[in-house]
């Protein structure tokens, strides 16, 4: 990688911080030694802990799981930081980059609402450029993105693909237009939450020629662990070592990191892959099935594993899965969605109850 260019995304950073060493842990020395003192731990660990694995502070990063991620990812361990979720991530960039006041953050609405809750935390202005509704779905406008940014200072371009929930992706080559574009003056973030249900080749392979581009994945959605709290940010390592110094000393708790490297064995990984595929197949039968029935108006192209639908009356739409059983998000109070559900793909049996509850209302109405 170039380094004149990775230096031009150092100096993005707010300036105050760009010195800034962060906390040192405990675990952060690389001292050898025997007997550990130097953390106050208990020296026993708690009788609930059968395997004495929680009595020490954790490794900040642990290396077997960066390493495990870096290979999944298909980057090198220096290019990644795990955190409590991509939503750490998220929060991390605005800190890291965004004045407040002055530093805007870029979202593309109807979108993933923790870019907005970020800026707002940090008091970072918010600048938004719609996604545009087309025969393709709603998509990202690229070229006003790229004006907006420029125009009105975005120091970090949230970049979701495949959107949530709009489900449209953003292709490649936009994402190289946009980077080359704001070199110099703003972060692009892909946002790949969702990228594994998708047949589009994550943004990864463009990281090691694009130094303000940065990518957030995570093991919550495709890989079932939302509640282990794993996501990562892969970016530049000079870039990781910065927003390294502004995270919290200890981001990944001991437990969470050994279910997740667990996940990572080959073994595991084939049967992720396999639900994964099992999810795309869900997908397009929902997608296929539900414009025929009764108030459906419209049905958005998915490339994760959820549909945007629209409906005639979403309310009693909502209604009527929710006497199901079923519980949808309600995208009502989101930018151009006053009409539309967001369902997410379940198991066969489940989707089919969201076919039944929605098939039934010919009857009632
Ligand atoms: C769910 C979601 C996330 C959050 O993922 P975590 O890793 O669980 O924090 C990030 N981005 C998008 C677009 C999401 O939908």
């Amino acid at each position: 990688m170039n380094d004149a260019k990775v230096q031009d995304v150092l100096e993005l950073l707010r300036p105050d911080l760009q010195s800034f060493a962060g906390y040192s842990s405990a675990r952060s020395s690389a001292q050898q030694g025997e007997v550990w003192l130097n953390a106050n731990e208990s020296a026993w660990p708690n009788p609930a802990d059968a395997r004495g694995s929680s009595r020490r502070y954790p490794d900040p990063q642990p290396a077997a799981l960066v390493q495990a991620l870096a290979a999944l990812y298909g980057v090198s361990p220096a290019q990644v930081l795990v955190g409590r979720g991509s939503d750490e991530a998220i929060d991390l960039l605005v800190r890291a980059f965004c004045r407040p006041g002055q530093d805007a953050v870029l979202a593309t609405p109807p979108v993933f609402g923790m870019y907005a809750v970020c800026a707002r935390l940090q008091g970072a202005p918010l600048l938004e450029v719609p996604l545009v509704d087309g025969p393709n779905g709603l998509q990202a406008d690229i070229d006003a993105v790229i004006a907006t940014a420029r125009g009105q200072g975005a120091r970090l371009v949230f970049l979701c693909s495949p959107s949530n929930p709009a489900g449209s992706e953003i292709a490649t080559s936009d994402i190289v237009r946009a980077a080359r574009a704001l070199a110099g003056q703003a972060l692009v973030v892909v946002d790949e939450a969702y990228i594994e249900y998708s047949t589009q080749a994550s943004a990864t392979a463009l990281l090691a020629d694009h130094p303000n581009l940065a990518v957030l994945r995570t093991l919550s959605k495709a890989h079932a662990l939302a509640a282990a709290r794993i996501g990562s940010l892969l970016a530049a390592p000079q870039v990781i070592a910065a927003l390294r110094r502004c995270q919290a000393p200890y981001p990944v708790p001991q437990p969470c990191a050994e279910l997740a490297l667990a996940a990572l064995q080959p073994a595991v990984l084939e049967q992720t892959r396999a639900r994964i595929a099992e999810v795309a197949v869900e997908r397009e039968r929902l997608a296929a099935r539900l414009p025929d029935l009764p108030g459906v108006r419209r049905v958005y192209p998915s490339a994760g594993n959820y549909l945007l639908v629209r409906f005639e009356d979403a309310q009693a739409a909502f209604d009527a899965l929710l006497a199901a059983g079923v519980v949808v998000r309600d995208q009502r109070a989101a930018p151009q969605l006053g009409d539309a559900l967001r369902i997410s793909i379940g198991s066969p049996t489940e989707n089919q109850r969201v076919l039944a509850a929605l098939s039934a209302r010919r009857a009632a109405a």
